[in-house]
C-alpha cells in the first residue's frame, strides 16, 4: 500500500493563511517512550491563535495519524482530514486547537529518525523539519511566516537525555515510568527550526563567555568527540563573539548546543540546538581541509541563528538567500575570527569552480527562482544557489565596503528581529547604508543566469554576457606580474569598474602576466591575453597569493570544461602548482581537481598513466607534515606503481582510515581480499566501520558487487545520508570501470524517476550523490528526455540537468 502524497503548501495558500490568522503559541507534548522498542512518536499539539475574520475557515497541517482534534473544545470531524490537512471551520477571534497524533514512519528519516547504533544497539531519535517536516511530528501551521512561541514537554525513557531549542526548566519523574522534560519557552520561531532530539547521548558542556555550550553524540562515538571538543568549543566561542559584534546583537540565549546525530545529511540550524550529521565526527585525525570545513559548517549554522531563525524569510523563494548568506557569513567569520584564514581561497578552489561549471550549461538558472509550493523549495538547490549566491554576496560586501555592509545588516536585524523579511528588505537596508540604490545591481546579479566573460584584448577589457545582452557591471582588479628571482612579482594592481562591453584600461604596464580578477573580487569567467595565458598555465605556482593561484587553476578548469584546453594541459598546470603549493586550504581542492581530470576527464587509455602522474606528485608531498594526510588520501585514489603501494602500506600500519582507502583502491583494480576486510573490521573501533567494508566491496569491477551495492543504496536504503553516501557513491562509480558501469548509469535513471518517501532532502541527497561519473550517448539522450518530462520531480529534474551537462563535457574531453 502506498500512502497518498500530502499536499504541498502553495505560496498563495500560505499568503492567505497568514493574512487570516496569527499564531500566539504552541504547547507541544511529545512522548518518545515507545521508540525504545517500537516506532511510534506520539504528540499532542495545543495551538493558541487568533483570526482576523471570525467565521472564516482555514486548515492546519498534520501529516501523521490524527487520533483526536478539538477546536475551541468542539470535536472536529476526522473524516474531513485529507492530504495531510485538518479543516478548521468557523474560526472564532481567539482559538485553541488541540490535536493528538501519532507518527509511525520514524525509520525513513523523513522529519523524524529513530536509529539503532550498530555497535551497542542504543537507540537515538532526532527531528529535522526544514522545509515542512514539522507537520509530520505534530499539527501546526507549517509555513515560515507564522512564527510563534513553542513550549515543549517531552516524556522520555529514564536513561535518555532530551534536547530541544532551549534549556530544560525541570525534569520530573513520571508516575507511569520515564521522565518528563519541561523546556523553557522559545522566542517566536518558525515551525521549521524547532527540534526534539532524544537518546542516551554523551554530553560535554562548557561555559564560554555568556554562553553555555553543549556538545552531544552517540556513546559509541565519544572518543572522537572528545578528541575534537576543544576545537569545536573554541570555534563556537569565536563565532558567537564575531557574529554578536558584527550584527550588534549577541545571540540572545545562554544555551547553544550542537548535537551530532546518525544518518542525517549535513546540518540543521535549529534555534539554539544545531544538529549535525555525526559522519562529521572524524574517525581519524582530520586534515586541515576537513577541520576547516567543520569550522565552516559550524559557522554556517550559527549565522542562521540571526539570518534565518531570528529574521526569517517570508516564503521559500528566499531560501537561496538564507543559504547563500549563511555560507558567505561562514567564510567571512572563518577568515576574520578563526585560524582558518585561507577560507576564501579554499572556497574559490573548490565550490566556486563547481558554480562556474554549472553556470555555463543548461543547468544554469538565475540565483533566485520562483517557488510556487514547498515541494519546489529545494529543487534548485545546487552550486548556483549556494556557491554563486555566496560569491555574489561577498562581492556585494566588496562593492559597498565591509563597514557599510555591516551597518546595513545591523539595521536589518534591528528592524526585523523575531519577524519575517524579504530580499528587498535586506537590499534596502544595505542600499540605505551605502547611499545607493541597489535595485539594478540586484536584478543583474540575481535574476539573470550565466556567467559573464571578461577578456583582455590589447589594453581593453571586453565583457560579454552569456545571452548576448548587456553585461553586468564588474568591480575587479588586474594584477600585472613580471618574472623575477622569486618567481612572479607583482608590478601593479589596477582597480577597474567595467561598464558595458568595452572598458579601456588607462595604463597597463609591460608585464609577463596580466591576471584578470586578481584577488577574486567579481564572479566572472576571465581570459587574459595570449602571452599572459602561456605564463598563467605554466607558472601559476609562482603567483604569490593562494587566492590568485586558485584564480589561475580555476581559469584553467573553466577552459577545460568549455573545450578550450585539453585535459593533459590542465593536468600539467595543476600538477605544477601542486608540486610546491603550501597553502593547506587549497592543496586538497587542487588535488581533487587533478584526480577528476585524470580519472574522469581522460580517455580510458590514458587514465592509468595520468593517475600515476597524480600519484607521483602526491607521493612526493607525503613526507611534509602539513600536507602528509592530504597527500596520502590522494595517493590512495591514484596509486598505480608498486612504490606507491609500498608507501601507502607502510603509512597504513598505524592508520586504519588510510588502510580502508588503500583497500578501496586495490579492490577497484580487481584485487579484493575478503579476509583482509574482515581483519580491518575487527581492528577498527568505529561503530560505522561496516560502511567502509561496503565501500571496498562496491569498488570491485565485478557485476555482482555492483548489484549488491545497488541494492543497499537504492532499495534497502541502508547507506546513511551525508558523507557516508558520498563516500559510498565514490567507491561505486570508479570511472575507469566504464564498460561495467554504463548499464548502471541507465539503471540510475530508472531509480531516480521512481523514487518516493524519505523526505525531500534525503531524496535530493540520493539523486545528487549517486550521480553517474560516466555514461554513453544514449544515456545523455534519455536523461535529457527525463529531465524535460512533465512528471519528473523538481529535485530529480535539476539533478539530471546537472548530470547531463557535466557528462556531456566529460565525454567531449575524453574524445
Ligand atoms: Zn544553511
Amino acid at each position: 500500500m502506498t500512502e497518498p502524497t500530502p499536499a504541498s503548501l502553495t505560496q498563495q495558500e500560505a499568503r492567505d493563511r497568514a493574512a487570516l490568522i496569527e499564531v500566539e503559541r504552541y504547547d507541544i507534548r511529545v512522548d518518545v517512550r515507545e521508540l525504545v522498542e517500537g516506532d511510534r512518536w506520539l504528540a499532542t499539539s495545543s495551538v493558541a491563535f487568533t483570526c482576523r475574520e471570525p467565521g472564516r475557515s482555514t486548515f492546519v497541517d498534520c501529516v501523521a495519524e490524527v487520533l483526536s482534534a478539538t477546536l475551541n473544545d468542539v470535536e472536529l470531524d476526522l473524516s474531513t482530514v485529507a492530504d495531510g490537512r485538518i479543516p478548521l471551520p468557523e474560526l472564532a477571534a481567539d482559538n485553541v486547537l488541540v490535536v493528538s497524533s501519532v507518527q509511525s514512519d520514524t525509520a525513513s528519516g523523513d522529519a523524524i529518525l529513530r536509529s539503532v547504533d550498530p555497535q551497542d544497539k542504543l537507540v537515538y531519535v532526532w527531528s529535522s523539519f526544514e522545509p515542512d517536516g514539522a507537520r509530520r511530528a505534530w499539527a501546526c501551521f507549517d509555513q515560515p511566516d507564522l512564527k510563534a512561541v513553542h513550549g515543549f514537554q517531552v516524556s522520555a525513557p529514564p536513561a535518555w537525555t532530551v534536547l530541544s531549542n532551549t534549556a530544560p526548566e525541570v525534569v520530573l519523574d513520571r508516575d507511569d515510568g520515564g521522565k518528563l522534560w519541561i523546556f523553557e519557552d522559545t522566542p517566536r520561531l518558525s515551525t521549521y527550526v524547532v527540534v526534539v532530539n532524544a537518546g542516551p547521548f554523551h554530553e560535554l558542556r562548557e561555559q564560554r563567555g555568556d554562553h553555555s555550550l553543549g556538545l552531544y553524540c552517540r556513546q559509541s562515538l565519544k572518543a572522537y568527540l572528545e578528541r575534537d571538543a576543544e576545537e569545536l568549543f573554541r570555534l563556537t566561542e569565536q563565532g558567537l563573539a564575531f557574529f554578536g559584534e558584527r550584527f550588534a546583537m549577541p545571540f540572545p540565549q545562554e544555551r547553544y548546543d550542537q548535537v551530532f546525530v546518525p544518518d542525517m545529511g549535513g546540518a540543521m540550524e535549529n534555534w539554539g540546538c544545531v544538529t549535525w550529521s555525526d559522519s562529521q565526527l572524524h574517525r581519524s585525525p582530520p586534515t586541515h581541509a576537513q577541520r576547516a570545513y567543520t569550522g565552516l559548517v559550524l559557522l554556517h549554522e550559527m549565522a542562521h541563528m540571526w539570518f534565518g531563525d531570528l529574521v526569517t524569510m517570508r516564503w521559500w523563494n528566499d531560501l537561496w538567500l538564507n543559504e547563500a548568506f549563511a555560507s558567505f557569513a561562514s567564510a567571512w567569520a572563518s577568515v576574520s575570527a578563526t585560524e582558518y584564514t585561507d577560507a576564501w581561497a579554499a572556497f574559490l578552489a573548490e565550490d566556486q569552480t563547481l558554480a562556474y561549471q554549472q553556470d555555463m550549461g543548461p543547468a544554469s538558472h538565475p540565483i533566485r527562482t520562483s517557488v510556487p509550493d514547498v515541494g519546489h523549495a529545494f529543487a534548485s538547490f545546487d552550486a548556483i544557489t549556494y556557491c554563486k549566491g555566496q560569491a555574489v554576496l561577498s562581492q556585494l560586501m566588496a562593492y559597498v565596503s565591509e563597514e557599510t555592509f555591516v551597518e546595513g545588516l545591523r539595521a536589518y536585524f534591528r528592524g526585523h528581529a523575531y519577524g519575517n523579511a524579504e530580499l528587498s528588505d535586506l537590499m534596502g537596508a544595505i542600499g540605505e547604508a551605502a547611499g545607493r540604490d541597489l535595485t539594478a545591481w540586484t536584478a543583474s546579479w540575481l535574476d539573470s543566469a550565466g556567467t559573464d566573460t571578461i577578456s583582455l584584448v590589447g589594453t581593453a577589457l571586453l565583457t560579454s554576457s552569456p545571452d548576448g545582452g548587456e553585461p553586468r557591471r564588474h568591480a575587479l582588479r588586474v594584477g600585472s606580474y613580471v618574472r623575477g628571482d622569486e618567481g612572479l612579482e607583482q608590478r601593479s594592481l589596477l582597480e577597474v569598474e567595467t561598464t558595458g562591453t568595452t572598458t579601456y584600461l588607462a595604463e597597463l604596464p609591460d608585464a609577463d602576466l596580466h591576471l584578470l580578477n586578481d584577488g577574486d573580487l567579481t564572479f566572472a569567467s576571465v581570459r587574459t591575453d595570449e602571452s599572459s595565458l602561456e605564463v598563467l598555465l605554466s607558472a601559476a605556482a609562482q603567483l604569490p597569493d593562494p587566492v590568485n593561484r586558485a584564480v589561475a587553476v580555476g581559469t584553467a578548469w573553466d577552459m577545460l570544461a568549455k573545450g578550450e584546453l585539453s585535459t593533459g594541459d590542465f593536468l600539467d598546470c595543476v600538477l605544477a602548482v601542486l608540486a610546491s603549493e603550501q597553502s593547506p586550504g587549497v592543496v586538497e581542492p587542487f588535488f581533487a581537481l587533478a584526480l577528476r581530470a585524470a580519472e574522469q576527464w581522460s580517455p580510458a587509455v590514458l587514465v592509468p598513466r595520468r593517475l600515476s602522474r597524480v600519484a607521483d606528485v602526491a607521493a612526493a608531498r607525503a613526507d611534509e607534515p602539513d600536507h602528509r594526510t592530504a597527500a596520502l588520501h590522494t595517493l590512495a585514489w591514484a596509486a598505480s606503481q608498486p612504490d606507491h603501494f609500498d608507501l601507502l602500506d607502510a603509512a597504513a600500519e598505524s592508520d586504519v582510515d588510510l588502510a580502508w582507502r588503500v583497500m578501496v583502491r586495490r579492490a577497484s583494480l580487481g584485487r579484493y581480499d575478503e579476509a583482509a576486510v574482515a581483519d580491518l573490521l575487527a581492528r577498527d573501533p568505529d561503530p560505522d566501520a561496516y560502511l567502509r567494508g561496503w565501500g571496498v566491496s562496491a569498488a570491485r569491477p565485478v557485476e555482482e558487487a555492483k548489484a549488491e551495492a545497488w541494492e543497499r543504496f537504492w532499495h534497502e536504503r541502508s547507506v546513511p545520508a551525508g558523507t557516508p553516501m558520498i563516500d559510498f557513491a565514490r567507491c561505486f562509480w570508479r570511472p575507469v570501470q566504464h564498460d561495467l558501469l554504463v548499464p548502471w548509469a541507465h539503471r540510475y535513471l530508472d531509480e531516480v524517476t521512481t523514487l518516493s518517501g524519505g523526505g525531500l532532502l534525503a531524496l535530493g541527497g540520493m539523486v545528487r550523490h549517486m550521480r553517474p561519473t560516466t555514461c554513453d550517448d544514449a544515456w545523455l539522450e534519455r536523461a535529457t528526455e527525463l529531465a524535460n518530462g512533465e512528471d519528473t520531480q523538481p529535485v530529480v529534474r535539476t539533478g539530471l540537468q546537472i548530470a547531463v551537462d557535466n557528462l556531456s563535457r566529460v565525454l567531449r574531453a575524453r574524445s
